[in-house]
């Protein structure tokens, strides 16, 4: 059970401290990602291995509280994973914020789960999934992404949330 507490603890825990916060100088995978909605912009750098793991990953920009909260617990679930969980946990994050996936579901969000409460906000969805896209672009080799942009490949499944 999500208690809207701990939702709001788990925010100002990774506001306050975020993890991964900062650059990263043997990134060999980054990209930036923009939510013009709400003003959030990331940039997310990675050095993925030679057998394709996720060694070390940072993320830098200004955002509001949720997608700061966001992107600091994803960097820390991801960190060590392969590309292929990785994307696997995008997906997983993407469907239970549209309300595909239930937290009971089985998936290997762990306390990201916190997250399904952005469900009842649609603005809000956008903010908490831009980190996701843009460590999904990053992972393929794309360097810039934007929520509002029409050649995002996940623009069309979370829609017009506003
Ligand atoms: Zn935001």
């Amino acid at each position: 059970m999500i208690t809207k507490s701990l939702y709001q603890e788990v925010i100002l825990d990774h506001n306050r401290n975020p993890r991964n916060y900062g650059s990263l100088d043997n990134a060999n995978r980054s990209a930036e990602g923009h939510n013009p909605l709400c003003g959030d912009h990331l940039n997310i750098k990675i050095n993925l291995s030679e057998n394709l793991i996720i060694d070390s990953i940072t993320f830098q920009g200004e955002s509001c509280a949720i997608c700061k909260a966001s992107a600091s617990m994803m960097t820390a679930n991801v960190k060590g994973k392969t590309q292929a969980d990785a994307e696997t946990m995008i997906k997983e994050f993407r469907d239970m914020t549209v309300g595909k996936l239930e937290p009971d579901d089985d998936h290997h969000l762990g306390r990201l789960t916190v997250f399904v409460g952005v469900r009842d906000l649609p603005t809000r969805v956008k903010c908490a999934i831009l980190p996701w896209h843009t460590l999904q672009a990053a992972l393929n080799s794309v360097t810039t992404i934007s929520t509002e942009a029409d050649d995002d490949p996940m623009h069309v499944s979370i829609g017009n949330a506003s």
